[in-house]
């Protein structure tokens, strides 16, 4: 039988979605089911809620995005989680990757520099009764050194390089993911730990991030 190349009429617009990651390589059915069931409408401001669901990244408060939800799925299923997993997370923005992470893992801990964005992603986590996700407003550079080491660390905006400081707050056995570069253009970089303080890495793809900045945005 013939695979569907389309969802049902009537399905729900996370459909399409789901369809869309899984033709691009996203397959982890834990992964997928992750990301149908975080309203992403939610995550995305006023004027572009009409585009929630499309497969593309959107500008979000303080001159940040959201991201691409091929590209959330991607970095998610090349953590390889546990449920018993604590993970960190650079880089909150909008709070759309921590609540997928936060679905598939036991804690989430998660630093963001912008208290604007923070504050509104606290409240999503709040509505969505994410009660396993634990936030800071901080230079996410520095990690979290009281929580470390973790299982899991996730970086959502560009490093300049290998990010060194991180991976001393990863678990021997860790996984790393982090946008790699300092161009407009950056590697998707896996790290995975050997058990004895050597860390593999391996590039997943090219990726447009943010950059990753030093210390905490100055607000109005
Ligand atoms: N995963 C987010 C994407 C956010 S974009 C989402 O799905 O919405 C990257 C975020 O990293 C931005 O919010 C930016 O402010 C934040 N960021 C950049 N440098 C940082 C740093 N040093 N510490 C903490 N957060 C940082």
């Amino acid at each position: 039988m013939k695979r569907p190349q389309k969802p049902a009429d009537g399905a729900p617009p996370s459909a399409q979605l789901i369809l869309t990651l899984r033709t691009q390589g996203v397959t982890d059915p834990s992964v997928l089911s992750a990301v149908e069931r975080t309203p992403r409408d939610l995550f995305t401001p006023d004027l572009f809620k009409a585009r929630s669901w499309e497969d593309s990244a959107l500008p979000i408060a303080c001159g940040q995005t959201i991201s691409q939800p091929y590209i959330v799925g991607l970095m998610t299923q090349a953590l390889t989680l546990e449920p018993r997993a604590r993970v960190l997370e650079i880089g909150t923005g909008s709070g759309y990757q921590t609540a997928v992470l936060a679905r598939l893992s036991r804690l989430v801990y998660t630093v963001e520099r912008y208290r604007t964005l923070l504050r509104e992603a606290e409240a999503r986590f709040e509505t969505l009764q994410l009660t396993n996700v634990i936030t800071k407003f901080g230079d996410g550079f520095l990690g979290w050194a009281e929580q470390a080491p973790f299982d899991r660390i996730l970086v959502t905006a560009a490093a300049p390089d290998e990010p060194k400081g991180l991976l001393a707050q990863l678990k021997p056995s860790g996984v790393l993911v982090a946008p790699v570069g300092k161009g407009p253009v950056q590697k998707l970089c896996r790290y995975a730990g050997d058990g004895s303080g050597h860390f593999n890495m391996e590039v997943l793809c090219e990726v447009r991030f943010v950059p990753l900045l030093e210390g905490v945005a100055r607000e109005p």
